[in-house]
């Protein structure tokens, strides 16, 4: 069997599915495994290592992918290199499928199985191969850390014979993986921190990491959560409330770091341009959402600006590509504990279980045809 890492394309993407490490342990279940040369350049993986570790180097998508049963990638590959991907193949990678339902068909109709992996059910089994949650986290971290490069005062109280510095008051918005990293981050950095969320689980998360919760308690908040761990998108009279909140939250911080998502869905607008005007000069909002279309409406996404009254908004996307070693690392490992998961090691092949959950969870097409329920041309709303 043949596995094929690919390069990523992708405007922005650093990252890569496959480290020398996890290269070793594909080699030892018995797989031939090719990386195309320069997948690793970005995330300081020079192809002498990826070759050390027992892969053989491909000179091109094309030639790496040649006779693959089985392709890793991050991204969803473009159309160019995805065409050239063996039928029969199983294409492993965060497929974009919610963003690009379009390119399901094409896939199917070129045979080629994909595994979805922000599809993968929020169980206990599958933890170890959640994607969302090892990227999440980095993402979380890394958006402090990026504030506090652009915040201009520093994040501790600092007393100093000179007069004191006061703390930085940070405001997190959205407690799930990323808010709760960031959350810990900005308290090592010696911030004030403050959070929020929809889902009642959040309080005493937040809490625990001892920031403190400021958020919208009512009936609607005890069924915010859904059955697949998610948020659900909050009601009108919900989001008034909210807003009235935030607009006596916002101005009082000097960072907002925004990482509110809804599965499948835009991200909820939370900060308004208002509540952005009521923010001291030299604030930094830092919105992790942004590639949903992110938290603030004074975001860009894609870009950082500086807004008419001097608050920086760090609006790039994808932002666990911004700190690439740890994220190709965690990803990869990711990647290596799915195909464990599902490997026969008598046949050595992989073999994905129809009944299992994991499986029916990430696989979007199977042997030519869409096979996951939510993607299903007939049943799609
Ligand atoms: P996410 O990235 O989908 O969303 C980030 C956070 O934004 C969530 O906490 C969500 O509640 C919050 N949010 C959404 N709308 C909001 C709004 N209008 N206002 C304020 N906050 C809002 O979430 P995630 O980080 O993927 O985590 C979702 C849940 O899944 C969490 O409970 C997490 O602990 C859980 N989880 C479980 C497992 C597992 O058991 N295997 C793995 C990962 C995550």
């Amino acid at each position: 069997m043949r596995l094929a890492v690919l390069k990523e394309r992708r405007e922005g993407e650093t990252r890569v599915a496959a480290t020398p490490e996890t290269v070793k342990k594909l080699v030892g279940l018995g797989l031939t495994v090719a990386v195309e040369t320069g997948a690793g350049a970005q995330a300081s993986i020079p192809d002498q290592e990826f070759a050390a570790a027992g892969a053989e180097i491909a000179p091109n998508a094309g030639a790496a992918v040649s006779g693959a049963n089985i392709v890793f990638a991050v991204q969803m590959p473009e159309a160019t290199e995805r065409t050239q991907i063996p039928r029969g193949a199983l294409l492993v990678c965060i497929a974009g499928a919610y963003s690009d339902p379009g390119m399901l068909n094409q896939l199917a109709e070129a045979g080629v199985d994909v595994a979805a992996m922000e599809l993968l059910p929020r169980i206990t089994r599958a933890q170890s191969m959640d994607v969302l949650s090892s990227q999440a986290n980095l993402a979380g971290y890394r958006a402090v850390i990026e504030a506090a490069r652009a915040f201009d005062r520093g994040f501790p109280m600092m007393m100093t014979a000179a007069g004191t510095v006061p703390p930085a008051r940070v405001f997190v918005i959205g407690a799930g993986v990323a808010g709760l990293q960031a959350i810990a981050t900005a308290r090592r950095l010696g911030g004030i921190v403050s959070a929020t969320d929809v889902r009642p689980a959040a309080k005493e998360e937040i809490k625990s990491l001892g920031a403190s919760f400021v958020g919208v308690e009512d009936e609607e908040m005890a069924s915010a959560q859904t059955a697949g761990g998610y948020a659900r998108e909050m009601s009108e009279a919900f989001r008034q409330k909210q807003a009235a909140l935030m607009a006596t939250t916002v101005g009082k911080n000097d960072v907002i770091i925004c990482t509110a998502l809804v599965m499948g869905r835009k991200a909820p607008t939370i900060v308004t341009k208002e509540m952005v005007a009521q923010m001291r000069p030299g604030s930094v909002i830092v919105d992790i959402a942004a590639d949903a279309g992110g938290n603030c409406a004074a975001t860009v996404p894609g870009e950082s600006i500086v807004t008419e009254n001097g608050v920086k908004v760090l609006g790039y996307k994808n932002w666990p590509a911004r700190i690439p070693v740890a994220s190709s690392s965690l990803y990869a490992k990711n990647l290596l504990t799915f195909l464990n998961t599902f490997w026969d090691k008598e046949a050595k092949s992989v073999k994905l279980l129809e009944s299992d959950e994991i499986v029916q969870g990430v696989l979007l097409t199977r042997n030519g045809t869409i096979v996951h329920p939510q993607f299903i041309p007939s049943r799609a709303a």
